[in-house]
């Protein structure tokens, strides 16, 4: 039997707790988007390195286990070039693409690549000139301008539910039209979101009921413009032949979004209450999948080199694995 190599405890002095200890500037985020509340609910020191600290991970060369950065990128860049798509222009869908892609092209994917996003936007305005579902995008509004951090057609909001931050994202179209019910008077309103993923079939149609996204767009746009049915999904399979491109429109009832709002109302409370402390705790079920009990996707926490440094050494020895980029979505805004 090979013997056991113990593991290394945290030396006391390894992790700092308190906010103000830390060498980095934390700034009390002022709004509170899908994505943050999907940090906090997965633990709360989460949402303290990435929207307190802005830390968001480097992608490092020889990196033993580096950062997914490839499949964000990709997601990203397919982004850029899916409203041009939906218009039946594959020109300009290439080239939104490329401008995002064109640093990590060399990368020799077999799946993520320019030939396999061509294959994607082909299929993108096939599957569109031949839907019968009828939703047509709303162009953005023009104060917008060309902010390199939006795609062309997206939607920035930011509504007040009543609590101390505000509830704000971006939505990536928002279309109006019968949708799929027919049987309606009123052309409605949809949020429509792209999500690009390896695995489609039933384990991607089914984990949107009650999805922060799909259910936070669509109380915003109720807010905001008075309607809104719910939010569609527009799966986009990133393969290495042939892509899927899957339309699931996800209706959302005024129970879930109030449950919506109350979960929002309590996270806004427990931001407040951890900042006072200058504590988030961590929630050590969040750290990997096992602790989630093989939840798919729940990848290695990015943070982890903070939170547990290897063999006992001070946090700040992985300091360089992290850089400080704080995404300002109010930046040049105005509406
Ligand atoms: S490593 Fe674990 S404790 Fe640390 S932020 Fe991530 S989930 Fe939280």
């Amino acid at each position: 039997m090979t013997p056991m190599t113990p593991i290394t405890p945290m030396t006391p002095n390894s992790s700092i707790d308190r906010i103000q200890d830390f060498p980095i500037h934390w700034q009390n985020p002022s709004y509170l988007s899908p994505s943050g509340i999907c940090s906090f609910m997965r633990c709360p020191r989460h949402f303290c390195w990435s929207r307190g600290f802005g830390l968001r991970p480097r992608s490092i060369e020889g990196l033993e286990d580096p950062f997914p950065n490839i499949a964000l990128v990709y997601g990203a860049a397919i982004h850029q070039g899916m409203p041009f798509a939906r218009k039946g222009l594959l020109e300009e869908a290439m080239t939104a693409f490329k401008e995002t892609w064109k640093d990590y092209d060399q990368a020799q994917d077999p799946k993520r690549n320019q030939l396999c996003a061509g294959l994607i936007f082909h299929e993108v305005m096939e599957v569109h000139q031949l839907s019968q579902f009828g939703i047509d995008v709303i162009p953005p509004p023009k104060s917008y301008g060309n902010r390199e951090d939006l795609s062309a057609d997206e939607f920035l909001f930011a509504v007040d539910l009543g609590f101390s931050r505000l509830f704000a994202g971006k939505i990536d179209a928002v279309g109006q039209g019968q949708g799929p019910d027919q049987g309606q008077d009123q052309p409605s309103i949809w949020a429509i979101e792209y999500k690009t993923a390896s695995m489609m079939g039933s384990s991607f149609s089914s984990i949107w009921e009650g999805n922060p996204q799909v259910v936070g767009y669509s109380l915003a746009l109720r807010i905001a413009l008075g309607q809104c049915l719910g939010t569609v999904i527009e799966g986009i399979h990133v393969a290495k032949t042939l892509s899927d491109i899957v339309i699931l429109p996800i209706y959302v009832s005024e129970e879930e979004q109030d449950t919506f709002r109350r979960q929002i109302g309590w996270i806004d409370q427990m931001i407040s209450h951890y900042a006072e402390e200058e504590n988030f705790p961590r929630q050590i079920t969040g750290c990997g999948s096992y602790g989630m009990f093989g939840v798919q996707g729940w990848g290695l926490c990015p943070y982890r080199f903070l939170c547990f440094p290897k063999g006992g050494d001070d946090w700040r020895t992985n300091e360089d694995l992290f850089e400080v980029s704080r995404h300002d979505l109010f930046q040049d805004w105005t509406d």
